[in-house]
Parts: structure tokens; C-alpha cells; sequence
């Protein structure tokens, strides 16, 4: 399952080599990973230049060029002058986006991007967007991935429930959030209009660092314990991002490398091993439904 530090290792492989490219073409096997019919898709992008990539909690947002003439160098495609929907060429839009047109994706459960030499695409593969000769292809196992044509490239208003993203969120806003709070830290830490972006594994390594039990509610944290809380969280997800995010089941990265922070964990997975702080074996618990690793003596009940 994606979680944060992946997608922000293929929102940082989209930008190192795919900006500054302009979007030629779009094959599709399973149109069922867009939310927008495919040639609508095709149409709001062909000819433009990928001019930025914007992670928002799990949301990749790729945002491409307003000025297809001027970002246009190849062949002219006269069809793709045709204002296609969310496309306003040339104009400024009334939030500022001078006619850039914008795609959202979510990975879900099991969605890649991977661009890789000589890839033979196999039965998983739904998409291939094609930039200027590079090749990227869309992997998705289970199929609940979706790319969606949006009006903004920062908060679009398909994801106006979510929360701001748990990376850039201040302390005071997000304690706020939270203070008062009578649900379990972790529950709340999960949900993603607190703020977006943490998974399962992040808040129990997180909750480990903070040495805070997975089912004290919130209210009964102080202002000092939230602030290491929300540290904690920043670090394991900034971590997690230097090792390329933590592999499991089938996630590789961009260039179909796993990442390596699996090596890393403290808590998550490691029910019944010693804790790397007390030797303490470390116990599981379900908590909202959620799995979850800690160290009953570093992390003790309240
Ligand atoms: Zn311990």
C-alpha cells in the first residue's frame, strides 16, 4: 500500500525526469482508472508541458502549461486546440491558473507509475502516457487507482475534505484539530481530514519515537506530548522519503527499485521481537480496525 514517502518518491521521479517535457500521447487498456473518459483526458493535454508536480497528502497533482502554442515545438494537432472542457487557453482562470490544466492521481492500493527502458508492458499495465518519447507507464494490480482531471493544481476541490498535509501543517493548527479530541491518538492520526498523508505504519513508528500508546485519546495528551507527536510524525515520513518508502507486496519505485525503509522500522511488523529500546517484546493490537505495533513498557496504557 502506498503511503506518503512513496508517492513522494514518485511525485520527485516525475520532476526529475519528466519537467519541462511535453505531454504527446495517451494509450489506454483499462479506462477504468480514469474518472474522466480517456479521450477527454488526451484532448486537455496534448501539447502541454509538464510544468510542476504537487504532492498533497496521497493526491499527486501534474500540472501542465497553459500556452500550447508556445510549448508546442513538435507537430501541430489541431485538435488539441479545441478548448477540451477544464482547458481555457491563454486566459487567466478566476483562480489565478492561467489556462493550466491539471491531473490528479491516487494510487490507492496497488497503483505505479514505472518508466523503465525496454518495458514490456504486462496484463496490469492500463495506461502509458507518453512525454515527448519518454514512456511512463500505469500499473495497477487491483485497479482502484484514478487519474481525474482537476481546476486546480494545489487543493482542487475533489479534495477540499482533506486535510492540509501532514509534512507542511503547523503545530497550532493542527492542535486545534485535535486537542480536545476523545478518540485514540492513532485513529486520529489516521484520518485524513486532520491532516493528509499518514498511513498505518508511519503512525506506529511515530507513536513508538513518542513513546505514546496507540489508544490514548488525544484529550488526554498535553500540549508538549502532541508537539512530539506531530515531530515524530515529520520525521518518520521525512526519513522514510531519504530511503525511497518502505516496499511491501509490490511497490517499486519509478525505475522499479524497492525502497529500503523497511530495514528501518521500530514498531511495525515486529510483534513478539524484542523492542530496540527495553527488549521488552514488542505486542499488536487492533485499534479502529488497524493493526497495530508497539512496546508496552516504552508506550504504556493510560
Ligand atoms: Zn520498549
Amino acid at each position: 500500500l502506498p503511503e506518503l514517502p512513496e508517492v513522494e518518491s514518485v511525485a520527485a521521479a516525475l520532476r526529475l525526469n519528466l519537467l519541462g517535457r511535453r505531454f504527446t500521447g495517451l494509450r489506454v487498456r483499462f479506462g477504468g482508472v480514469f474518472a474522466d473518459r480517456p479521450r477527454r483526458v488526451r484532448r486537455a493535454l496534448r501539447d502541454r508541458t509538464l510544468i510542476d508536480v504537487h504532492r498533497h497528502g496521497k493526491y499527486l497533482i501534474m500540472n501542465f502549461a497553459g500556452d500550447v502554442a508556445a510549448a508546442a515545438s513538435g507537430p501541430a494537432d489541431p485538435v488539441s486546440r479545441g478548448g477540451a472542457g477544464l482547458v481555457r487557453d491563454g486566459r487567466s482562470g478566476a483562480d489565478g491558473s492561467r489556462g493550466e490544466t491539471h491531473l490528479m492521481l491516487h494510487l490507492r492500493m496497488t497503483g505505479q507509475l514505472l518508466c523503465l527502458p525496454d518495458y514490456r508492458p504486462d496484463k496490469h499495465v492500463h495506461a502509458t502516457l507518453d512525454f515527448d518519447g519518454r514512456r511512463v507507464h500505469y500499473r495497477d494490480m487491483r485497479k482502484f487507482g484514478r487519474f481525474q482531471l482537476v481546476e486546480d493544481g494545489r487543493r482542487p476541490a475533489a479534495i477540499a475534505h482533506v486535510g492540509p498535509d501532514v509534512l507542511e501543517v503547523r503545530f497550532a493548527k493542527w492542535y486545534e484539530r485535535i486537542a480536545d479530541r476523545r478518540a485514540p491518538i492513532k485513529a486520529l492520526l489516521l484520518d485524513q481530514g486532520i491532516a493528509a498523508g499518514l498511513g498505518n505504519i508511519y503512525v506506529d513508528e511515530a507513536l513508538f519515537r513518542a513513546g505514546v500508546h496507540p489508544t490514548t485519546p488525544a484529550a488526554a495528551l498535553d500540549r508538549d506530548e502532541l508537539r512530539a507527536i506531530l515531530r515524530c510524525s515529520k520525521d518518520v515520513l521525512r526519513l522514510a522519503i531519504r530511503h525511497g518508502g518502505t516496499t511491501f507486496v509490490n511497490f517499486t519505485n519509478f525505475h522499479g527499485k524497492p525502497g529500503n525503509f523497511r530495514r528501518k522500522l521500530r514498531a511495525y511488523g515486529r510483534t513478539g521481537e524484542p523492542c530496540l529500546r527495553c527488549h521488552t517484546p514488542l505486542e499488536r493490537l487492533v485499534v479502529g480496525g488497524r493493526s497495530s505495533h508497539f512496546c508496552p513498557r516504552c508506550q504504556p496504557a493510560r
